[in-house]
């Protein structure tokens, strides 16, 4: 029989709540594509001098061994990848797309690398519209071929690991190598995600049915699961490096296969050699803002996500009791629901690909330009407020777009014992991509990420999809510094929820010193445009009465939230790992330092393919 706990920890919780309504169960939309793992309240925590945390015990512990093995943070983020794309295949993988923020220790520097997905060559501005010119309703819009974008993951891997690495490339994706062959235990949530896919829509893909629906259901949980065509991929990969993605023997099966596909697809105008070739991950600078006493560092754009960050933060920062609050300060909760949607109004509108150089990042985040909007945000009770009009902007240039949100992506974070930390985060975008395999891997469908129409009401739309640009993204992995060191990195799934959940968590871990389980712990609100999303059923219960939350004019709704956070904290000289329960995610660490430390020091250099 069902145990009444949860029940009647519902049904408390609504009381508390007075009149909030809880979201029908397990929707599957555009809003709700993949939900938080029900009934796992435990906290993975671990603490020492070297940590991973992923979103998967399996891929956690392969890329530990690597640290182990006197890796790098860049040579373990590879492994835990790799391992990722076998074992939780539902959020990310090795066609899809990623940011890195990585902390390089001996150069003290912060690099910047984008891997995010680009348009091919062949596509149009209006591919995700109808015939009549109506955008595709977004589960169709999902599983089309235009929406798969040129992968950058495995370039940025590459390029990680030929800057950063220390071991040998063949030998980091050996352990993923190794779980596609000889097979592993599916997780609770692979089960769930091809579930989930299943509903959303998986008839369109013969390879995806054959692998993960055997028999038209989901693969049995008590049978060992492989991927012998991935494992293959992979080994290729090993063996001729990761230029073999986009010209090589893989390009070339890559480009058969599209083209393959693009017979169900008339439309789909397909990829080209150069598409592949041509391909590039782009070192950028990072955004950095000083906030709440710290200096925190994150993506610039094409991540929206980053400046929405930065922006929130730099609100809440203007509120002069914010350093005297609490967990159980209702006025900090509602300031940050503010903040969340004042940045959301800004982010949303402004960013794009900066390929065009007209991106005002800066200006978004400029002191003044904050003072004017916070003044505007305490003034008006708006909850659904406009963008501003930042320095260097007379008017509105661009058409404004819908709003809308996404998931099915992935945190790693790792630090390792030379000091090196990598905050990682990768995607392919809805649950399991466009459900399209190709070479074994997930195919993203992240070109949904633009907007789907190109011009409303007679302006162009900042965010438009055109050939060679990279979708605006809300994926903001982020470092946070002290006195010049780092002290603290992070990030996050969650498709547009993004910034609310990163920013909630900062807030938690730099203005109310909450540990880092509790900060990763603790819920999260997610400011929707009318609506304010109070999280149901968090891993840790609120900590103050959610009648306190509810405010007259953005009604109030309950609903599970699927956040992934992975942190890191560095405290009393040690560095501590949290990893969010609301997924399988794992901390694991190097507590060990004197057995260990021999075999860091003698370590040979690389030696690539
Ligand atoms: N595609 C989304 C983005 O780049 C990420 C989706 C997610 O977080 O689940 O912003």
């Amino acid at each position: 029989m069902r145990s009444p706990a949860p029940l009647l920890r519902a049904l408390l919780l609504l009381l508390s709540a007075g009149s909030l309504a809880a979201a029908a169960a397990a929707p599957v939309s555009r809003d709700d594509p993949e939900s938080s793992d029900p009934g796992r309240k435990r906290i993975s925590t671990a603490a020492g001098s070297a940590v991973v945390v992923s979103a998967n015990p399996l891929a956690t512990s392969a890329a530990l061994r690597v640290l182990k093995d006197g890796g790098t943070a860049a040579d373990a983020l590879v492994t835990a990848q790799a391992v990722l794309a076998v074992v939780e295949p539902q959020s990310s993988g090795l066609a899809g797309g990623g940011f890195l923020l990585y902390w390089d220790a001996k150069q003290q520097a912060l690099n910047v690398l984008d891997g995010r997905e680009v348009a091919p060559e062949r596509s149009r501005a209006g591919d995700l519209l109808s015939p009549s010119g109506e955008p595709l309703p977004w589960r169709d819009a999902t599983a089309r071929l235009n929406a798969i974008g040129i992968p950058g993951t495995v370039a940025l891997l590459w390029e990680a690991h030929q800057q950063y690495g220390r071991l040998p490339w063949a030998g980091t994706l050996q352990p993923a190598i190794q779980l596609a062959k000889a097979g592993f235990m599916p997780s609770p949530r692979l089960l769930r995600s091809i579930s989930l896919a299943q509903r959303i829509g998986a008839g369109h893909s013969k390879t995806f049915q054959e692998l993960y629906l055997p028999g038209g259901k989901p693969p049995p949980a008590d049978q060992i699961f492989r991927n012998p065509v991935l494992a293959s991929t992979l080994e290729t990969l090993a063996r001729n490096g990761g230029p073999d993605f986009y010209q090589g023997t893989l390009s070339r099966l890559i480009l058969r296969e599209m083209a393959a596909l693009q017979a169900s697809e008339p439309e789909f105008r397909g990829w080209s050699a150069t598409d592949l070739a041509s391909y590039a991950v782009l070192h950028r600078q990072p955004l950095c803002s000083e906030q709440l006493a710290h200096r925190v560092c994150t993506m610039p754009p094409p991540s929206s996500g980053g400046v929405g960050l930065l922006q929130t933060l730099a609100l809440l920062n203007q509120s002069t009791d914010l350093t005297l609050s609490s967990a159980a300060d209702p006025k900090a909760w509602l300031q940050l629901a503010k903040a969340q949607a004042w940045a959301d109004a800004d982010r949303l509108y402004w960013v794009h690909d900066p390929i065009d150089a007209t991106v005002p990042a800066a200006a978004l985040l400029n002191p003044s330009y904050i003072r004017t909007r916070f003044k505007s945000m305490q003034a008006t009770p708006a909850a659904q407020p406009l963008p501003g009009l930042p320095a260097g902007m007379d008017r509105y240039p661009y058409g404004h777009p819908d709003k809308g949100r996404e998931q099915g992506t992935t945190q790693v974070t790792v630090v390792d014992e030379f000091g090196n930390i990598a905050s990682y985060t990768s995607s392919v975008e809805t649950v399991f991509g466009s459900r399209h395999l190709v070479a074994g891997m997930v195919m993203n469908n992240q070109l949904t990420d633009f907007a789907f129409e190109p011009t409303i009401g007679g302006q162009p739309v900042a965010n438009r999809r055109l050939p060679g640009r990279r979708p605006m993204s809300s994926m903001a992995p982020t470092l946070v510094f002290r006195n010049g060191k780092p002290v603290l990195a992070l990030g996050s799934p969650g498709g547009r929820s993004i910034p609310h959940l990163l920013s909630r968590v900062l807030l938690a871990s730099l203005i109310w010193n909450e540990p880092p389980q509790r900060a990763v712990g603790l819920p999260h609100l997610s400011s929707r445009g009318q609506r304010l999303v109070l999280e149901q059923d968090p891993p840790l219960v609120w900590p103050l009465p959610l009648n306190q939350l509810q405010i007259t004019n953005q009604p109030a709704r309950l609903q599970r939230i699927g956040s992934g956070t992975a942190l890191v904290q560095k405290i009393n000289g040690r560095w501590h790992g949290a990893a969010d329960p609301r997924r399988e995610g794992t901390a694991m660490a190097i507590t060990d330092l004197s057995s260990h430390h021999s075999r860091v020091q003698t370590q040979d250099l690389k030696s690539d393919p």
